[in-house]
């Protein structure tokens, strides 16, 4: 076992923090949470609180902080706002960051998490599409390790463990195909909210379960790949793995193909990246290839999914492009979510952002907020 582990979570009360705290409380003597910043949910907050005593805690906002002020515990420092991500981000006395707010909101936090030299186990791959440059240069820089808890970098990260960079042929990312992966772009018309989030593998947030269901996560997933892997784009692929029990792949060029298979469960690649380079035993459910019989695979349809083609798209054009990409889907998702677009709008806004924009290559912070903010007053009126 390694040395007491401090950790700190950006966005501890979604879908990847309340297991990241899941797996925390598996090993007790080996974590020690430091802080949490969540956004809204203040009861779930305030439990985790009782549960794990932080230290430090932050909430979206002044008045929220105001709320609970009085209920927790003395000696217990609150912040709040972008200002509040920042402080449990780089503040305290934490080794280790856990970056899983939703959306590129965690571009300034995840930085100051970097500029503070502390180890990200990276959920938030908005911030690596919004920005990745800095993000990866900053790392780069100050010698901090960027861990992927994303299912399919992480097993990518583990089939590349001790391999030689200019070994690798190609990567492959494996993409359930979400919650409309058996139905046509006709069908598509009249599909709801409700069926938008029955994904039929991962229970996971709000936004990503929609991201699934067009398909902008897996482009999203190639972007955050590109820059963990320092990969150009031509040797990126993706496959439509309707089991999700293969969670990505990679071919060196003797053709060997190395993959890391396993029952899709979050709290794998969450203790990953928090133990790496150990593995320590996990309660998730063994996977049994006799019991699973078939594993099937089918060529991702580019025009079924006209997303991921503007995706990989934007990749390859760089600079600010990924980040109106990322922008405009952050709008577009939560306009669908609040029953104001239909679903194959979304798809649509992407298309028309990406038309009207501009890209500068090599962004710096201020030029990434500028184009993220004008995105999405874009995709708002559209
Ligand atoms: P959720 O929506 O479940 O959780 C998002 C978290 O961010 C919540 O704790 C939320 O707080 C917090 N948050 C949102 N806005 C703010 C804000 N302005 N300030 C502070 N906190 C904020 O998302 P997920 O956990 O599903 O996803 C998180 C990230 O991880 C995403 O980037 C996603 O792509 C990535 N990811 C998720 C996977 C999954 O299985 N869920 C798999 C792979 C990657 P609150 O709820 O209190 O408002
Ligand atoms: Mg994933």
């Amino acid at each position: 076992m390694c040395r007491l582990k401090k950790i700190s979570i950006l966005g501890s009360t979604g879908s990847i923090g309340t297991q990241t705290l899941d797996v925390a409380a598996m090993h007790p003597d080996s974590f020690e949470i430091d802080g949490l910043a969540a956004g809204s949910n203040t009861a779930l907050l305030l439990e985790q609180v009782r549960r794990f005593r932080p230290r430090r805690v932050s909430v979206a906002s002044k008045e929220l902080a105001d709320d609970i002020r009085p209920q927790l515990p003395a000696g217990v420092e609150l912040f709040s706002g972008d200002e509040g991500l920042v402080q449990i981000a780089a503040g305290g006395d934490a080794d280790y960051v856990v970056t899983a707010v939703m959306g590129s909101v965690g571009l300034r936090s995840t930085l100051a998490a970097i500029e503070a030299g502390r180890d990200i186990g990276l959920a938030n791959k908005e911030t690596l599409v919004t920005a990745g440059h800095l993000v990866t240069e900053l790392a780069r820089c100050k010698g901090v390790n960027l861990l992927p808890i994303d299912s399919e970098h992480s097993a990518i990260f583990q089939c590349l463990n001790g391999e030689r960079a200019q070994d690798i042929a190609s990567i492959t990312l494996t993409a359930s195909g979400g919650s409309f992966r058996d139905l046509t772009r006709e069908q598509l018309r009249n599909v709801t909210v409700e069926d938008a989030l029955r994904h039929p593998n991962w229970a996971m947030g709000a936004k990503i379960t929609i991201d699934s269901a067009t398909m902008v996560n897996k482009g999203l997933e190639v972007i955050e790949a590109h820059w963990l892997f320092g990969l150009p784009y031509e040797q990126i692929g993706v496959v439509l793995h309707p089991e999700s029990i293969i969670h990505s792949f990679v071919e060196f060029r003797d053709s060997s193909i190395i993959a890391q298979l396993g029952n899709p469960d979050m709290r794998v690649p969450i203790q990953y990246a928090l133990t790496y380079p150990q593995r320590w035993h996990s309660p998730a459910q063994r996977l049994s290839l006799a019991q699973a019989g078939q594993l099937t695979f089918r060529e991702m349809d580019f025009a079924r999914y006209p997303a991921l083609r503007l995706a990989i798209e934007c990749g390859k054009i760089g600079g600010t492009a990924t980040t109106a990409f990322n922008a405009a889907n952050e709008v577009a998702v939560a306009r669908f979510l609040r029953r104001d677009i239909p679903f194959v709008r979304i798809e649509e806004i992407l298309e028309e952002v990406l038309e009207r924009h501009t890209a500068e290559s090599h962004p710096s912070l201020e030029q990434i907020e500028d184009c993220d903010r004008a995105a999405r007053t874009l995709a708002h009126s559209l």
